[in-house]
Formats: C-alpha cells, structure tokens, sequence
C-alpha cells in the first residue's frame, strides 16, 4: 500500500527521524510513501504548526537524499498546505519554487481558529456547530477551485473532536464532492481520526458513497505525526474502500496524476 500523509518534526508538533518515517514504511512493507509536512505560514510564522519557511529548502533536500539511499521503497516529496482565501497568490508562489509531486489541501483554520487544536474545546463547547460545519465546507469547496491542490486532505476533519451538526448536511456534503470532481482533484481515507476523539476515519462512509457516486480518486494517509503511525490502521482504510467498490488511486509524480487501482 501507499501511504502520502506522513510528517516530519521539522512542523513543531511531531517527532522523530525522517529517516525513521522511512524505515517503518520498508518495515511494513510499504511500496510507496511520500512526506507531506505542513507548508510555512506564508504570512507570519506559526511555530508548533508548521515548519519555517528558511527550513522548507532542508525539508525537499532531505526527501531527496532519502530518496537516494533508499532504492526499495518510492518516495515522493509532497506538502499539506493550510488553505486561507486571501493568500493564494502567496501560496502559490511558494509553492512554484520546489519540485513537490503532489500537494493537498486542507483546511484547519476557521479565519484565526485553529478548531481541530486539542486546546479548541472551550471554543467548540460555545459554537453554532451547523455554523461550523457550513464554514468549514464553504472553504473547503473554495479551496478545491484555485486549481492549488491535487488532493483535499481529510475531507470531514471538522468531525474530529466529535461535535455533530443538527442539521442534515448531506447536500453540503455532495456539493463538495461534486466540486472535487469539476476540478480533477483527488482526496484520501486518512486513518488520523481513529486516534482523535471522533474515533472515526475520515472521510464517512456518506461521503465515502459520494466519493463512489462521482468517481473521485483516493490516496491513503496515517497524518503520521511519529514513526510508529507510518500506514496504521490501514487494513481498516483498505476494508472501507473496498466496502464501497472504491478502487481508482491516485499516485503521483512531478504534479501529474498516476492512475492505478486497488485490486
Ligand atoms: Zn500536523
Ligand atoms: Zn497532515
């Protein structure tokens, strides 16, 4: 199996060895991996959320060496790029300057709201929660049209600390996946969310069906913050996918998208 959402402690909330990351995939036996650590801030630094930005050089220098050194495992060189509509012309200016093979998209920030933040409990207890979940799609679907991404990454994380909306959201739900679809982009079962109190994969098995519905080809990911989260809980992930005939993955390389399948 493949595993593209893998960090690095140069973002300040993870630990271990790149080299380690690597390791662990060989040692379960992963034929592909890529790192996709947290982009800098492109408007002032976030320590404890992301990388520097005088570290970015070092980050694509060391997935480029391991590269060399490992020769049995194909290693990509991704990014996971925190999606704020007023910097999209920064973003992407960063992002011209190095050889990433792919990059996903996510949204953790509700404006300055880092609302996925084990510290964002207080802030949750007080909030509209169909209001969130409406702010947080709206970006989400915004996100997909800057033509930025090649991935949407954990596409219902607005789900990991547990709060439901009331509401149905479902036609929410479908017009993003819709939205994925009108611009090519690719998403991924990410096994993070059984380790976070939803306890759950993301994305749902409803907008897993809609993944199905409208053909959107998946990536797996662990979002390892460590080396030992490398492909965890991907038999569940393999399972899902397959509970609802998902096959068509996406793999890449240089930005261009690898068809292949499942089986
Ligand atoms: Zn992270
Ligand atoms: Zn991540």
């Amino acid at each position: 199996m493949i595993d593209y959402h893998i960090h690095t402690n140069l973002c300040g909330h993870a630990t271990g060895k790149m080299e380690q990351y690597v390791e662990k995939a060989i040692e379960i036996g992963l034929q592909e991996i890529g790192f996709s650590d947290h982009l800098p801030f492109v408007d002032f630094e976030r320590p404890g959320f992301a990388m520097k930005r005088s570290q970015l050089p070092l980050y694509v220098q060391e997935v480029e060496e391991l590269r060399e050194k490992y020769s049995n495992i194909t290693i990509r060189l991704g990014i996971e790029v925190d999606y704020f509509p007023h910097l999209e012309n920064e973003i992407a200016e960063l992002l011209s300057q190095y050889p990433f093979d792919y990059v996903y998209g996510s949204v953790h920030f509700l404006e300055d709201w880092a609302f996925d933040s084990p510290y964002a409990f207080p802030q949750w207890n007080l909030a509209d929660v169909d209001g969130v979940y409406e702010q947080y799609i709206e970006l989400l679907h915004q996100a997909a049209q800057t033509g930025l991404f090649d991935i949407m990454a954990h596409c219902d994380l607005v789900k990991i600390h547990g709060f439901r909306p009331a509401r149905d959201m479902h036609s929410q739900w479908e017009s993003l996946v819709k939205c994925f679809q009108e611009n090519e982009l690719a998403t991924e079962i990410n096994t993070a969310g059984l380790r976070k109190p939803v306890g759950e994969i993301y994305p749902s098995e409803e907008i897993l069906e809609l993944i199905k519905k409208y053909e959107i080809p998946i990536v797996f990911g662990s979002d390892a913050h460590r080396p030992q989260d490398v492909g965890r809980d991907f038999d569940q992930a393999m399972n899902l996918a397959l509970k609802f005939d998902i096959t068509s993955i996406a793999r890449f390389s240089g930005r261009k998208r690898i068809e292949s399948y499942l089986i």
